[in-house]
């Protein structure tokens, strides 16, 4: 048997929509939309939320109105005005997407076209084709797949994300307004975000309940579901090393995969075997992903031992406290740094 979101889709999507047409978020990218505001935005959402991403969004588009603006500044400008939203390689790619852009004659419309741009995966080219062009490619994230799969309490327990846009996906084609792709997609997105949330969703009052197989039995909160990768626990040292008004920092290589030209708290490796308690400044403990990460920073004294391994590494650098604002450093550091000056009392001055 089929379930009735298949049988009804017309009435499925009126439902969405006249929903969405009242109760969409005032957003900024949606006001007066742009296809440059749409790209941005697409790009600073992948991987963060919305009340991350709006007063970062402000700030790039009076720093880089269009295009032809960020296509002309250079990388380390585009890099210092994404620093603290994380996940780098998005501002590097947008960067690239730009100057790509302006170097073509014609700008494109369909999906197809836009996963040939750097950092353009299959999801972001649907948004920004169906909001920009009204190309009818639907949208699959992580907010789209917990939608689908609670509406028909699909039991599939998927490997990953991408296992589950692949089983997903006819779903999602099947059910898009094909004359309306960019306010659906919108639409879609928007009831995963804010009424079929990850726990606690708002199933009285969703506008597709009635659709909805999970949310009738009152089991929504099982779907997706997902097998669980093994947590990791790192443990990292790190230092803190100050002279003559100087912190040193170390700088990662460009060709880095992650955090490439970035200053950070170097690692103990190499300056101090047992670092000691007594010198412990901060204990920093974060999540990414299945990852649980400790970091903790000593104070060491420099000496000429350090002097010497300082001398002779190339991506050790002493970084003065007055210019600390206008290096690249990356999120988490700075904000160490910060706490360490302040709360601790350790300043480099
Ligand atoms: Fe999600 Fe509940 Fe709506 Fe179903 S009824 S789509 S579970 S919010």
């Amino acid at each position: 048997m089929k379930f009735r979101l298949e049988k009804d889709i017309t009435l499925f999507q009126k439902k969405l929509q006249h929903w969405y047409a009242q109760h969409q978020r005032d957003l900024p990218w949606r006001r007066e939309p742009t296809l440059y505001k749409t790209v941005v935005s697409e790009f600073m959402l992948q991987q963060t939320q919305v009340e991350t991403v709006l007063p970062y969004f402000h700030r790039w588009i009076s720093v880089f109105p269009g295009f032809e603006a960020l296509a002309n500044a250079k990388e380390e400008v585009v890099i210092k005005n994404w620093e603290g939203l994380g996940y780098y390689s998005r501002a590097r790619n947008l960067h690239r997407v730009a100057r790509k852009l302006a170097n073509n004659e014609t700008i494109p419309s369909r999906a197809e076209e836009w996963e040939h741009y750097p950092g353009i995966g299959p999801y972001t080219a649907a948004a920004i084709s169906s909001i920009s062009f009204h190309y009818p490619a639907a949208v699959l994230d992580g907010n789209v797949i917990r939608v689908l799969s609670r509406l028909t309490a699909d039991a599939t327990l998927f490997k990953d994300k991408n296992s589950a846009i692949r089983k997903l996906a006819p779903l999602a084609k099947k059910l898009l307004e094909v004359k309306n792709p960019g306010k659906h997609n919108q639409a879609m997105m928007e009831i995963g975000a804010t009424v079929c949330t990850r726990s606690k969703p708002s199933c009285t009052v969703c506008p597709v309940h009635s659709f909805c197989s999970t949310g009738k039995r009152g089991d929504m909160d099982q779907f997706p579901r997902f097998k669980v990768k093994p947590a990791q626990h790192l443990k990292i040292n790190r230092v803190w090393i100050q002279r003559n008004g100087a912190l040193l920092l170390h700088k990662a290589s460009p060709k880095a995969k992650r955090l490439a030209d970035f200053y950070e708290l170097p690692s103990a490796e190499g300056f101090v075997k047992n670092p000691m308690r007594k010198d412990r400044l901060m204990i920093k403990k974060r999540g990414i992903s299945n990852q649980y990460i400790e970091e903790r920073i000593y104070r060491v004294e420099s000496d000429a031992k350090i002097l010497r391994l300082v001398r002779s590494s190339p991506d050790l650098h002493w970084i003065p406290a007055a210019k600390m604002d206008a290096i690249i450093l990356s999120g988490p550091h700075r904000r160490w740094i910060k706490e360490i000056i302040v709360d601790v009392g350790h300043s480099p001055q």
